[in-house]
């Protein structure tokens, strides 16, 4: 089959901030599209106590991903699949962790399903080593002084070094 239209998916989240898990999830959603977006929420992330600013978090993404053009990054305020809509992209990507994560994850896809029937999320596992990995556990190791060199790539780190300086 030839395609005519690249492949685009989009990737969204709150990234507070993005770590290996993400990046992994992100990487990989490259086996099925050409192009994927990785869009930080402005709102998304309200109840869970930002750390980091919208730019600084989109910031981190651009440096984790500035080795790959085919991932590219922007934020988001609103609904997601305006968003999708607007970017001509045919897949939302969600990375699956524990089980936990499914029945939120589920219900979005359907909500999301039902306002733009065009699109289709698709879920990615991660590596094992990241799948009970999340940005709040990373925030909050940091925070007390664990070592998170682990679990995010080095201009994550900086910043929460900076972050714990402070
Ligand atoms: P978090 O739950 O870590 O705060 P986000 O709200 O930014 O992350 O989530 C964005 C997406 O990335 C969600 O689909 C979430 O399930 C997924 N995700 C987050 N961490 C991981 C991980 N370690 N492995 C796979 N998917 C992940």
């Amino acid at each position: 089959m030839i395609r005519e239209q690249p492949v685009v998916a989009i990737y969204p989240g709150s990234f507070d901030p993005i770590t290996k898990g993400h990046e992994d999830v992100a990487r990989r959603s490259l086996r099925i599209a050409d192009r994927v977006v990785v869009a930080v929420a402005q709102n998304a992330s309200q109840t869970k106590g930002n750390l980091f600013s919208v730019e600084e978090r989109l910031e981190m993404v651009r440096e984790v991903f500035q080795d790959d053009e085919r991932i590219e990054s922007c934020h988001f305020e609103g609904l997601l699949v305006d968003l999708a809509r607007e970017m001509g992209a045919q897949f939302v990507i969600r990375g699956l962790r524990a089980v936990s994560d499914f029945e939120y994850e589920f219900q979005m896809a359907q909500m999301n399903r039902e306002l733009w029937s065009e699109a289709e999320t698709v879920f990615l596992t991660p590596d094992q080593r990241y799948a009970f990995l999340s940005a709040s556990q990373v925030r909050e190791v940091s925070r007390l002084g664990g070592d998170v060199s682990r679990f995010v790539s080095a201009p994550v780190l900086r910043r929460l070094e900076r972050v714990s300086e402070e």
